[in-house]
């Protein structure tokens, strides 16, 4: 008794900030995998853990032995399998806000811009049933997509999304890529989702834009050519079936951060005056 109070009187603002930021990045850590398949892998270490524990309480020496030589090569092996995803949290670090400058800096009225000639673009495909394939990179940089295709570097405008989809065309085939207000290239080729649980009419090209948005913080759109259908993925996740007045704001919403959403509403606000 004696000794625990002599702890708690021992215990320094130092140790607390310790604990708390210990808690804070394991919290960061779990919000990252929740979700993805590292999620039941957390979840059978744990149990594995547990089990070596037990069996040495219990002195099961056999089961004990297996036990940990498993955990030695599985570690490494796990290094290995999960190389996206570990790729993945360097890279959220990488992107948190005080140690970059965020690259999505566009201007509102700029923003407003190019997410209707998007909007507009997208209709036009869906209505035709036109594939189209367009990713919006945010933060993550995507040159080694962009490297796979065919640089362009021409400004966003409905005419030029239209006409690169042009089935027949060299570069409708793949992906499109934007950055800011530029479409920098075209035709480019996209990591697949590895998600087992995707509803089987989903081909490549849906399974193409899952697979960037898991390994980046880009949001993709999707046109389908079968049924005109238009779907976003973002952080990993597909909505279908969007109509454009929703796409509009998805898009808007995911380039706002929110500490320049007040502004943004202050100058709709405006805006809605002057109409
Ligand atoms: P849709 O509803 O339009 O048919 P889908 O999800 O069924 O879409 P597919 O029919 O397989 O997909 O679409 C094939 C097209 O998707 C290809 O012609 C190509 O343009 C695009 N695509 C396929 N794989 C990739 C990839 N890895 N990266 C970029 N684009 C791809
Ligand atoms: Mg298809």
């Amino acid at each position: 008794m004696d000794e625990l109070i002599g702890i708690i009187l021992n215990i320094r603002i130092r140790d607390v900030a310790d604990i708390a930021i210990v808690a804070f990045v394991f919290y960061k850590l779990y919000m990252l995998i929740r979700e993805t398949r590292a999620e039941q892998l957390i979840k059978g270490i744990f149990v594995l853990l547990l089990a070596t524990q037990l069996s040495q309480w219990l002195q099961l020496h056999v089961i004990n032995w297996i036990l940990i030589n498993t955990m030695t090569v599985g570690l490494i092996a796990l290094l290995i399998v999960f190389q996206p995803e570990l790729r993945r949290a360097l890279e959220y670090i990488g992107r948190t806000k005080f140690l970059t400058k965020s690259i999505v800096d566009i201007e509102h009225e700029e923003l407003n811009t190019v997410v209707d000639e998007i909007c507009e673009a997208m209709a036009s495909l869906s209505r035709q049933k036109i594939g189209g394939l367009i990713v919006l990179e945010k933060e993550t940089g995507l040159n080694e997509v962009i490297e796979t295709g065919t640089v362009i570097d021409g400004k966003v405008s409905r005419a030029l999304l239209i006409n690169i989809f042009m089935p027949n065309t060299p570069l409708h085939d793949g992906a499109l890529v934007i950055r800011k207000s530029q479409v920098l290239a075209a035709g480019c080729f996209l990591p697949l989702t590895e998600n087992t649980n995707l509803s089987k009419d989903l081909g490549t090209r849906h399974r193409a834009g899952l697979g960037i948005t898991e390994r980046s913080d880009s949001i993709v759109i999707i046109v389908s050519e079968e049924t005109g259908a238009i779907s976003v993925a973002e952080n990993g996740k597909l909505t279908r079936f969007l109509d454009i007045k929703t796409l509009r704001v998805r898009l808007i919403n995911s380039f706002i951060t929110t500490e320049n959403k007040k502004q943004w509403q202050f100058l709709k606000f405006k805006r809605g005056n002057k109409e």
